[in-house]
């Protein structure tokens, strides 16, 4: 199923139609529509048998005008360049949407990471690092975990690249090890993120959370924590799945009371595999791969891989489902997101829904380039200036993604309505594409004055078509500290006795909605004197 759909086409068909409804200049769209860098390349690996193997490697920048290039890195059998190239263009619209200021990349290695030993492993990140570690770097492009990559796998490749130049680089890469330069909450900031979303989705639909059901895809780092934290929240999950290596098929593993994800963690191999003997020997019963999208419930949650909800599957989903949310990138296709839009379900689309992993992948470079690590309770402070502070009920990972993420935009959640506020936060942030104004609410005039008329209503008109209300108005300010505060860099400064924290992303776009507590001029006036202070 997945390697019928070229996942690059489909990216850019979702590109084209919002740039169509956007009525997107073409040349910004021609500038848009394909990565600006993009790698491939042999990595020749010692085997512990002696022999050489040579792997092949990627990696794709589609975008740096909002930051470094921000994505992942994938180990999968099937990795191709197109898979990668989609990938990292959903990671620009991706950071644009959360608004943290990161571009969009992604890289990967064709490989089954379950076939190799540790070592081999080891010689294969570091290889990987060796080809391309000119051309990454935490002010160039900053990768990450992804499928069959781990914090382990990440902690090796900063070492790798820390040798190469000569000095220890924490920030080129993210989901390290905590205590190896990786921050508090990462692991499972995705999964909950995906919750939130849902959550946020719910009161929206009138959904109560409590005894809502969901069918899970997949059971590696997304799904797990997006299982639990469901939960959590008061529903129950009826089935995950994952990939069986000796079968070399997928199984569903379902249990009609709900699934425990701890326990299912508990016997679940590092590659997100499932020990079925000992999930049936507790009650569970293993079904067939498809089985999981035809569940009767609440909600689905793919959290495994691209272009699983097709035109095919997407006919099996029962009459029940009111929510999908995309732990995974790409799993719906544009076929599917037609036959969604036609029954009223409401998509949670990836660069939204799993935006949680990018947010805390971000906090995690700033503390590096601090070197300076927060303590949990550090995370409960306003990260993101002028939110709500908020130190949850539960635990602190809670309350960075609430402010990470909170419910921003969970209610212009359509596919569509979230790439254009994506597509229109990187544009507003790129100097070159700002003569393309005529798409943008709103775009900096130059001299930090705020533009107060949209100079079309083409995009909400467009928006407002699919149904979705924007609640929030998304509009972006420049104020005279943006460059100051470009200058120091990604510093989230907290001003303990100001009792305020300031705009991590240097007040360059700031949402109006959110700034309740905190003016603009008073986030600047903070944010020079952090300036001069850490310098
Ligand atoms: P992972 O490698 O930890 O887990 C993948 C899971 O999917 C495993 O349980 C595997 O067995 C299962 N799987 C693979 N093929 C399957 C199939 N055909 N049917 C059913 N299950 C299958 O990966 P992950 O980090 O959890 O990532 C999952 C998805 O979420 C990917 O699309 C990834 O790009 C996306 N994502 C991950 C993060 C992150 O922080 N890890 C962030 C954003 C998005």
């Amino acid at each position: 199923m997945t390697e019928q759909i070229n996942a690059f086409k489909m990216a850019q068909a979702q590109f084209d139609n919002v740039a169509t409804m956007l009525n997107l200049d073409p040349q910004a769209a021609a500038m848009l529509r394909w990565p600006t860098r993009e790698f491939r390349f042999q990595i020749p690996v010692k085997m512990d048998d002696g022999s050489i193997k040579v792997f092949f490697g990627y990696r794709v920048q589609h975008s740096d005008v909002r930051g470094p290039s921000k994505g992942g890195i994938r180990f999968h059998p099937s990795e191709t360049l197109d898979t990668v190239r989609a990938l990292a263009m959903w990671m620009t619209w991706k950071t644009a949407v959360a608004d943290i200021p990161l571009g969009g990349g992604k890289g990967g290695v064709a490989v089954d990471s379950a076939s190799l030993s540790i070592n081999e492993q080891e010689r294969l990140c570091r290889g990987w690092i060796q080809q391309i570690y000119l051309n990454i770097g935490p002010r160039q492009d900053v990768p990450a975990p992804d499928v069959g990559t781990n914090p382990r796998m990440m902690g090796w490749m900063m070492d790798e690249y820390s040798k190469l130049v000569g000095q220890y680089t924490p920030g080129v890469i993210t989901g390290k090890p905590v205590g190896g330069g990786g921050s508090l909450g990462r692991t499972e900031a995705t999964g909950f993120g995906v919750v939130y979303t849902i959550r946020e989705a719910m009161k929206y639909l009138d959904v109560a959370p409590k005894n809502a059901v969901a069918a899970i895809q997949g059971f590696g780092n997304v799904a797990q924590y997006a299982a639990i934290e469901f939960i959590d929240m008061g529903g129950v999950v009826v089935c995950v799945s994952y990939w069986d290596r000796d079968d070399q098929k997928p199984y569903t593993v379902s249990r009609d009371e709900g699934v425990d994800p701890r326990f299912l963690q508990s016997i679940t191999d590092v590659y997100g595999t499932i020990d079925k003997e000992k999930a049936q020997d507790s009650g569970y019963v293993i079904e067939d791969d498809e089985v999981w999208i035809t569940k009767d419930v609440d909600v689905l949650i793919p959290s495994a891989l691209e272009g699983q909800i097709n035109a095919e599957t997407v006919q099996t989903i029962s009459e029940r489902v009111r929510i999908v949310a995309e732990g995974a990138n790409g799993p719906t296709t544009p076929e599917a997101d037609e036959v969604f839009k036609q029954r009223s379900v409401f998509n949670i689309p990836d660069f939204l829904c799993n935006a949680g992993g990018v947010t805390v992948s971000y906090f995690e470079g700033v503390q590096n380039d601090m070197n300076f690590y927060w303590a949990a309770e550090r995370f409960a402070m306003q990260l993101i200036a002028g939110a709500e502070f908020r130190l949850d009920k539960k635990n602190d990972v809670n309350s960075i993604l609430h402010l990470g993420l909170g419910g921003r935009y969970v209610l212009m959640s359509t596919r569509y309505a979230n790439l254009s506020i994506g597509l229109r936060a990187v544009m507003a942030y790129a100097p070159n594409l700002w003569s393309y104004s005529s798409v943008l609410r709103c775009i900096p005039d130059g001299d930090g004055s705020v533009c107060e008329e949209e100079t079309s209503t083409t995009t909400e008109t467009n928006v407002l078509q699919f149904g979705v209300e924007l609640p929030i108005e998304v509009e972006y300010f420049f104020s005279d500290s943006f460059s100051i505060m470009l200058g120091a860099g990604a510093m989230a400064v907290f001003v303990p006795k100001a009792g305020a924290v300031l705009d991590p992303r240097g007040l360059g776009a700031v949402h109006k909605a959110e700034h309740k507590g905190i003016g603009i001029g008073t986030g600047a006036v903070f944010g020079a004197a952090a300036f001069n202070f850490y310098l």
